[in-house]
């Protein structure tokens, strides 16, 4: 893995939260995107070769709604940047790690991603992302 690409933290409004956030940042988010297939809005921030990511679920279904019913809004997901997911993804299922995804999935941000599960990563949800060409 190459290095932190984002930091995603579970919302519960969205709008209030991108106010908060470029109050915090000094910074205001550069885009919002909707992906359906997870039921989340996000918007992110770029901190240098960084992002904060916000999510907000769309509805009850969503992992986020679920998240935040369970444990309240705060850090979802630390995402890792690697080059190439699928060799990433084999890698880690040959030490040991659950993956939630079979195969890798479209996400925000043009990315590519997969989730290993919390329980294996001492209760932290890790994202792999990998760039679309
Ligand atoms: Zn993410």
């Amino acid at each position: 893995m190459n290095r932190i690409e984002h930091i995603g933290i579970a919302v519960k409004n969205l709008d209030d939260s991108n106010k908060l956030y470029a109050k915090l940042l000094g910074k205001t988010h550069y885009k919002i995107e909707e992906v359906l297939s997870e039921g989340v809005r996000t918007s992110f921030f770029e901190l240098g070769e960084n992002k904060v990511e916000l999510l907000e679920a769309m509805n009850n279904e969503s992992p986020i709604s679920k998240f935040i019913e369970k444990k309240g809004e705060g850090i979802h997901h630390i995402a890792f940047a690697v080059d190439d997911i699928v060799s990433e993804m084999t890698r880690l299922k040959n030490e040991g790690f659950k993956l939630l995804n079979e195969v890798p999935k479209k996400g925000a941000d043009n990315k590519l991603i997969a989730f290993v599960h919390p329980k294996s990563a001492n209760g932290v949800l890790v994202e792999l992302c990998q760039e679309i060409e």
